[in-house]
């Protein structure tokens, strides 16, 4: 495998192994067995300053980039953990950093770097318009100097770990004339302050250990000044941070797809059957091959997202692109690794079926690959719009 001492950002890697060292193979075995939080190691993981990567330093944050937070997330999934327990705090605070006021910024950016406040969840998904994300239902009307939100999410992960969540609401319907995603909204909304208020939460058991909720909203009061940009335009609002979103979990997949690579070559130079290295077969080692041919390519793109959404250039394309090669590569490589390992494959200790099952989530979440397809078709070739 490529060098380690050749990559970039090579302090920040060397301090997050060190940090995810703390936390061996056990630790995320169990968590996956007994579907916990991994509540000790996100809270190493604020404590290091790590998901304050992309705070700026006016706000207590470190003021990195999205290049460097995707390098943060990639080392977490390569060390065996899965950054789906911590990932929504690097992007969703984009929205806010972005878009929100100064005054919003300065409530609550400081404290969020400090690890008093987190904001792991976003609410847009919703059971009966899916994919079809500028068609939700869930309602914000003005009431005086609130609003009151009526509706219903689905997938809303980290809501039970979170203080903060930002909500895609409709608060008018599109003007005549209007794209679809004009008269939503986006909302910063108090979980704590909101539970049993008029917003209940139901636990979707899954596949993963990814605690991720159905969220039922009634009559909930949401402050005014909690509206992040101007009522209306908040599908733009929350567009940079699907954008960040998509190109970090492209890093997590990267993260995986050498973890795989890394696994499968070890036990296929190590496993000895018909008196040789099952490695020394063309038709074991050609798959793995391959597998680090399409993490290499795939890494290549994350990389050029990164530095164009760092430039604030439009980077919607190679986002898109960046997230569906990696989550195929990293797949693939999953795939291969357990082939390689036969029956051992299967078993729970070797941490290979728990690492399978997380990185299948990343052909369908956050966005599924045929809506890349959609994307990448009429957006950058000029075909027709297919929905
Ligand atoms: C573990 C988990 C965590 C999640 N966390 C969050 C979260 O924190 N916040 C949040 O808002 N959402 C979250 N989601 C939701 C996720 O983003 C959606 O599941 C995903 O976007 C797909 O939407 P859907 O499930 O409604 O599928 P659907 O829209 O019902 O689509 C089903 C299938 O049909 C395909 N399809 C639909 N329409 C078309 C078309 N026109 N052309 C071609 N193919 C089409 C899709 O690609 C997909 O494969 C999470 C989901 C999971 C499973």
């Amino acid at each position: 495998m490529t060098d380690r001492a050749q990559e970039k950002y090579p302090e920040i890697r060397e301090a997050m192994r060190a940090l995810c060292a703390q936390f061996p193979p056990e630790y995320h075995r169990r968590m996956d067995q007994e579907r916990r939080y991994p509540e000790e190691f996100v809270r190493a993981l604020t404590g290091a300053g790590f998901l304050a990567a992309m705070i700026p330093v006016a706000y207590g944050g470190t003021g990195l980039g999205l290049a460097e937070a995707s390098v943060i997330l990639e080392e977490i999934n390569r060390s065996g953990a899965n950054s789906g327990a911590c990932h929504g705090q690097m992007y969703n605070m984009g929205t806010l950093l972005r878009h929100g006021s100064e005054e919003q910024r300065q409530r609550y950016l400081p404290r969020i770097a400090s690890g008093e406040l987190r904001l792991q969840s976003m609410a847009v998904t919703e059971p009966t318009t899916g994919t079809d994300t500028t068609s939700i239902r869930t309602a914000a009307v003005r009431r005086g100097d609130r609003y009151v939100v009526n509706g219903q999410k689905v997938w809303i992960s980290r809501v039970q770990h979170s203080d903060l969540m930002i909500l895609l609401a409709r608060t008018a319907s599109p003007a005549q004339g209007a794209t679809k995603s004009d008269g939503l909204s986006v909302f910063i909304v108090d979980l704590k302050e909101s539970l049993g208020r008029g917003l209940s939460v139901r636990p979707i058991a899954n596949m993963v250990n990814q605690e991720s909720c159905e969220l039922f909203f009634e009559d909930l009061e949401v402050p005014a000044a909690n509206l992040i940009g101007s009522e209306g335009q908040g599908f733009r609002c929350i567009l940079d941070g699907l954008n960040a979103e998509r190109t970090l979990i492209a890093a997590e997949c990267i993260g995986d797809g050498y973890w795989f690579i890394g696994r499968a070559t070890r036990y296929a130079n190590q496993r000895v059957v018909f008196d040789r290295p099952i490695g020394k077969n063309q038709g074991v080692q050609f798959p793995i091959a391959e597998a680090y041919i399409e993490v290499e390519a795939a890494n290549l793109m994350r990389f050029k997202a990164c530095a164009l959404f760092d430039a604030h250039q439009p980077c919607g394309a190679e986002a898109n692109m960046a997230k569906y090669l990696a989550a195929k590569a990293s797949w693939e490589a999953a795939n291969v690794c357990l082939q390689t390992h036969g029956g051992f494959g299967f078993a729970t200790e070797y941490d290979i079926e728990r690492k399978f099952r997380e990185t299948r989530l990343y052909q369908v979440a956050p966005v599924s690959t045929n809506m890349i397809f959609a994307y990448v078709a009429e957006h950058v070739l000029g075909l027709p719009r297919s929905f």
